[in-house]
């Protein structure tokens, strides 16, 4: 569960990291930015490799490259996107004192940041200087709508906004943010807020493209592409760090929301493609196939009818990709016959996709059941049962009643002249649509009350794969969850409850967490904590993998006696001070992430219900006011918390999830009869106007843009983008104070935090061995010592630092001489690590590393059977269920895990092959624990005992904080380390020199384990997840940075018109790894059968070369080169880092041995891209050497591809 709350910061690479220099990126850094201790192996694995999908933010899709991703394209998580704020963080806390005012516009040349912006069309309603942030924060209203603006402008602007010190010769580009919400209220669980959401995107007046959005994921240098739907607002936000792509960005997204073609009758296909429709079943269907062979001319002419499509090669080649879909007119029916239809639609299937996973689906019954007189009680997002009954009037009166400027709220982040024009440009956009006060007032969101006598207790289903056992791996879940508040709460309770969360919750020892691992009752907890994100907060927690029926009660049973014991014995000073200092470190050092979008969607916590925002985003006051209370009466604030809000609070959902394995069946029969009936009762011109949308829509989506509507959507040119690769500060000193180990440091300006890693070697150990790695790891993640028990240790850790964690790190380096170049590595070439990282205000460094010092040396290993228990339970437990949910990041991983030996290391650890070597631990542990223990205490021996020279010191912070950090360093190198643990231990080999010693056995178990085959991943889902990949490049071959142009122009072109937007797939990626020459595709939610999609995806080499050789892909003027070339570049530039992403940024470059001369030549070669580069690419692909398949889906799914089309993968089961 904690790992749950994941850092909104944690915005990195999504799934295309197309080339190895950004995979890099942040995300490293900003997981350990944050909940340190709660680190999960995965999140740390996955900041490597290109592929990667990476544990985060995968979950929410992608789409766009890297930084769009952290919300779902256009996506919708609730949950999620609650706990991406919650810890990340200031953000969501309020205070209420009032901020102080200060006059405006004194004096004709302010200083920056001194008063805010004034402009002539609104009115400043407060303007507050932000301590806490060095910041200025202004709210407008614009005079002629009553629109509220807030803008946020940074005295001094360096990395994220935060102040800096200047002294850094670092200074990236900070990001710029804007963003539009509307309060959104709704009404039913047709989805219409989230269909709006994806469906303003998709052409508006002045961009009148059929999709606009996509064209700026293919060519914009953003930062943050993205809009998400809570369930009472939704929110446009963009951000980037070039001022002409911020402009640009803010132009599409205010034309977007004020002017979309999705309610005008020319748009009417818009919530067809992206709500529902009825579409022609392509399954059964004999007819489909012949036309598949069928050329495509014959398909075209046909569908056409009367109308024209044109016949560029272009258009050949999208009109076969989607004869899947062929149209009734095509197969010519008697006209007796109906055609058989089923659901289609962007978010249809995204909620499918939702709603079958299950911790998901529990949180949406619990939110209907916990308001029932609240807006709440609605999935704003869409009940795929209920979508289908949005009609077109529901959809465009939804629109016209909230998207109005008096009900929207806009933010800009950025310089006052940002601001300046920022205001000018809404004022343009909203004057027209004068005063409304209904649309602000019809969205008001009211309270709900505690009206339950006493706790509501449902039973519900949910679906897992028939042919499970009925109480078999998945078991029960079980979930109470309270409603918390029904006023605002004041600042300080407010903060209060963020602490009572982490004290109940925040670690693996935490009272709550401790007692619910520990009874074994089930395998995982769920629920999440607090959420505070919306009018009123919540508290949740549960359990799934539960067993049986009276697991369930006594689960139930042991929360509220947990509870009670709570109120009782209250929390000790240790506990309480830890857990404050984890909070406070929090907040003074922000989510890591774009501080400009952190401000946004916390001042929305309560902006959006007519609040000040201000109060969302200060905390020292509140925080001083904590202080105040709990030096006051103690933990005794804490207690009367879980007395009142918990303990006698019946406004609770007891909810039970059972299993079954009839529940999916039922549900897709539902779903037929459903369809069948809306059939039957149709009129002959309503079944016709089906068929004739369904023509039209297809016509449409197939028929390419005209060079003049291309030409509307904007574009920025190769002159706007910086030639220059970006580099980040490092400095290394080989045998630092003669201690034998490295020192590397980066001087980033980092508000007096020192952000420090400590690295050993462990390829002393056996391949055998590796599978223990995670059990030591989480070890030192999470026991006590020999003197002090795991809560008490961890309280100490707390107290003192930002958070203290271990990870694994595997990471393919550059063969010796290779600086230079980016070539395919021959696969042999690997560092293997342990990382230890902290992070600490710069006065604390020597309690740092004497940290440090005690996870290294004294662990209590032999104590400690049940944390591992738990841990390993709760991992196996996690990465089962997020097979399921997120299959494509496993399906990738799979088929990488194929070709290169350090690929299936991360497969083995971290893919699905990990749950039966995580199984068998398990057992392991239980039958003989102290050889199992003696085995760890003997790899933890070794490494400790490796050569100096294989061990490094990383720090990252301001020059200062470096200076005053100095000392320690030199003091835990020198006199900390562990020495005389035995014999010497023999140099560790440069391995850019040498092979790895694992290869030889890691490639057997590979071929034997992971063969290259056709293979499908049997999970519970009514969507799939379909992978194809192999390799592209020889090891040795040399690859071009045009390579991920490519990759970027298959990933936003093709993928997302033909599989995402034709086919209804929630997201298809292509991904190439340059270090190890293989190229995947595969897609996120897609709802077609497996066999539909591979077929898509042998279209795509195909879809290249056509365009090369219609032209439309050239270097011409702003052709769609240059556009794939500028995203590229803005792809690998990225968000401007943390100081602690830029530190880890410039230790992995360096590690790998990836020189600043390689990547510049990389960015040179992106920047160079011509047709040829595409047509080499493409060439590559039709000629895929040894091409393999991993598909995750349900077992029926498995089985219609097998009778459909006659293809039998072999199956794998999870454990
Ligand atoms: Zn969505």
């Amino acid at each position: 569960m904690a790992a749950a709350k994941s850092n909104y910061g944690g915005l990195s690479s999504p799934e295309n990291n197309d080339d190895d220099w950004l995979e890099v990126s942040d995300h490293k850094s900003s997981t350990s930015s944050l909940g340190a201790l709660e680190l999960q192996n995965e999140d740390s694995s996955d900041s490597y490799e290109t592929d990667s999908d990476d544990g985060e933010e995968e979950e929410y899709e992608l789409t766009s490259g890297r930084r769009a991703t952290h919300f779902s394209v256009v996506g919708w998580r609730p949950k999620e996107l609650f706990r991406c704020c919650i810890l990340s963080i200031a953000i969501v806390l309020a205070i209420v004192f009032a901020p102080k005012r200060e006059p405006l516009f004194r004096s004709s040349h302010p200083p920056p940041g001194a008063v805010g912006v004034g402009h002539s069309s609104y009115d400043t309603i407060q303007s507050t200087r932000l301590e806490e942030y060095d910041a200025r924060l202004t709210l407008y209203r614009h005079r002629a709508t009553g629109a509220e603006f807030l803008a946020y402008v940074p005295d001094a602007v360096t990395a994220n906004f935060k102040g800096g010190s200047g002294e850094d010769d670092y200074d990236p580009k900070p990001d710029k943010v804007f963003g539009v919400a509307f309060r959104t209220k709704p009404e039913s669980s047709t989805g219409v807020p989230h269909i709006l959401e994806h469906s303003v995107l998709c052409g508006s007046k002045k961009y009148p493209s059929r999709d606009p959005f996509a064209h700026l994921l293919k060519g914009s240098l953003q930062t943050f592409l993205n809009a998400m739907t809570y369930p009472d607002r939704t929110v446009y936000p963009v951000a980037s760090r070039n001022r002409a792509d911020f402009r640009n960005l803010m132009d599409v997204y205010l034309d977007a929301v004020f002017h979309p073609r999705a309610v005008t009758d020319e748009g009417w296909w818009v919530l067809r493609q992206e709500g529902w429709r009825y579409d022609v079943s392509d399954a059964d269907d004999d007819s489909d196939r012949i036309l598949q062979d069928e050329t495509t001319t014959t398909t075209v002419a046909t569908k056409a009818g009367t109308t024209t499509l044109k016949t560029t090669t272009g258009t050949t080649t999208k009109a076969t990709t989607t004869t899947t879909t062929t149209s009734p007119q095509a197969k010519e029916r008697p006209t007796n016959t109906r055609a058989k239809f089923e659901y289609k639609g962007v978010v249809f299937s995204e909620m499918k996709g939702a709603y079958s996973d299950p911790e998901d689906y529990l949180d949406r019954i619990t939110q209907e059941l916990l308001f029932p007189d609240s807006p709440y009680h609605y999935d704003s997002g869409g009940d795929p049962s209920i979508i289908p009954t949005l009609t077109r009037e529901e959809f465009v009166g939804f629109y016209e009643k909230y998207y109005h400027p008096t009900n929207a709220r806009l933010f800009i982040a950025g310089d006052e002249i940002d601001v300046y024009h920022a205001l000018s440009k809404a004022d343009g956009y909203m004057t027209p649509f004068g005063y409304n006060p209904a649309s602000r007032k019809d969205s008001l969101i009211p309270y709900q009350q505690r009206s339950f006598k006493k706790p509501l207790s449902e039973r519900r289903p949910f679906a897992v794969a028939a042919g499970e056992d009925e109480e078999g791996s998945e078991g029960f879940m079980l979930c109470i969850t309270w409603l918390l508040n029904t006023q605002p709460l004041s600042p300080m309770m407010e903060l209060a409850w963020i602490v009572l969360d982490s004290l109940l919750l925040g670690k693996a020892s935490s009272p709550l967490t401790k007692t619910l691992e520990d009874s074994g009752l089930g395998e995982e907890l769920i629920g999440g904590g607090m959420d505070n994100e919306l009018l009123q907060s919540t508290f949740a927690i549960g359990m799934k993998g539960i067993k049986t029926r009276e697991d369930v009660n006594a689960l139930e049973d042991l929360i509220m006696d947990t509870l009670h014991s709570l109120d009782t014995d209250g929390f000790n000073e240790d506990m309480i001070a830890s857990s404050m200092n984890t909070i406070e470190f929090q907040l003074r050092e922000g989510g890591g992430g774009l501080r400009g979008m952190e401000i946004f969607l916390g001042a929305l916590t309560k902006w959006n219900y007519d609040l000040n925002p201000a109060d969302a985003i200060v905390y020292e006051s509140a925080l001083k006011d904590l202080k105040d209370e709990i030096s006051r009466t103690g933990s005794n604030l804490f207690q009367q918390m879980i007395r009142d809000f918990l303990i006698t609070n019946n406004h609770r959902v007891v909810l039970e999830l059972f299993p079954s394995t009839t529940l999916e069946a039922d549900q897709l029969k539902n779903e037929d009869i459903q369809i069948s009936r809306a059939t039957t009762r149709m009129s002959d011109d309503e079944y016709n106007q089906v068929i004739e949308e369904n023509v039209k829509l297809k016509e449409l989506q197939e028929t390419e843009e005209t060079p003049e509507v291309i030409a509307t959507n904007p574009h920025l040119s190769i002159s706007d983008i910086d030639k220059e690769s970006i580099e980040y500060p490092i400095s290394v000193e080989e045998d630092a104070f003669k201690s034998g180990v490295k020192l590397i440091t980066h001087s980033v300006a980092s508000s007096s935090i020192l952000y420090v890693t400590f690295g050993l070697d462990i390829s002393m150990l056996t391949y055998e061995d590796i599978v223990m790695l995670p059990s030591l790891v989480a070890l030192f993640n999470e026991a006590g010592t020999h003197d002090l028990s795991d809560a008490e240790f961890r309280n100490n850790i707390g107290m003192v630092t930002g958070g203290v964690s271990a990870s694994l790190e595997i990471m393919s380096v550059k063969p010796d001489g290779w600086d230079d170049d980016a070539k395919v590595s021959p696969g042999v070439n690997m560092l293997t690590m342990i990382f230890i990282e902290g992070k600490c205000t710069s006065d604390k460094a020597d309690e740092l590393f004497s940290i440090f010092y005690s996870v290294l040396t004294e662990i209590n290993i032999d104590d400690s059977k049940s944390i591992l228990q738990n841990s390993l339970k709760s991992s196996l437990s996690s990465t089962k269920s997020s097979v399921a949910s997120r299959g494509h990041s496993y399906a990738n991983r799979r088929i990488r895990g194929r070709y290169s030996v350090r690929d299936w290391i991360d497969e083995k650890m971290y893919g699905v092959s990990s749950l039966q070597d995580k199984a068998a631990i398990l057992a392991e542990i239980e039958a003989d624990w102290t050889s199992f223990a003696r085995r760890l205490e003997d790899m933890r021996k070794t490494i400790l005992n490796g050569n100096r020279n294989g061990m490094l010191l990383d720090m990252t912070g301001d020059a200062s904080v470096l200076d005053q950090a100095m000392e320690s360093a030199k003091d835990f190198l020198l006199n900390m380390l562990p020495i005389d643990l035995g014999n010497p231990a023999p140099p560790t080999p440069d391995f850019r020199a040498t092979d790895h010693p694992w290869i030889e056995a890691a490639r057997e178990e590979m071929v034997q384990s992971n063969p290259i085959k056709n293979e499908g991943i049997v999970v519970s889902t009514q969507v799939a997840y379909v992978g194809e990949g192999g390799q592209l490049y020889e090891p040795g071959e040399e690859v071009s940075g045009s390579t991920s142009v490519v990759s970027h122009y298959l990933t936003t072109g093709y993928m997302w018109d033909v599989i995402r937007a034709k086919n209804g797939a929630y997201g298809a990626y292509s991904s190439f790894s340059h270090s190890d020459g293989v190229e995947t595709m595969y897609t996120y939610r897609d709802p077609n059968l497996p066999d539909t999609t591979l077929s898509l995806f042998h279209e795509a080499a195909d879809s290249i070369l056509n365009d090369v050789s219609s032209e439309t892909l050239t270097r011409k003027d702003n052709a769609a080169i240059t556009t794939a070339v500028i995203g590229t570049i803005g792809d690998l530039d990225g968000s401007a880092p943390s100081a602690s992403g830029a530190g880890w940024i410039a230790l992995s470059r360096y590690l790998r041995g990836e020189s600043s001369v390689a990547r510049q030549k990389w960015r040179n070669q992106i920047i160079n891209t011509n047709s040829g580069d595409f047509v080499d690419f493409a060439k590559r692909m039709k000629s895929w050497k040894n091409p393999s398949q991993a598909i995750v889906a349900s077992e029926s799914a498995f089985a219609e591809m097998k009778d459909r089309a006659g293809v039998e993968l072999s199956l794998f089961k999870l454990q």
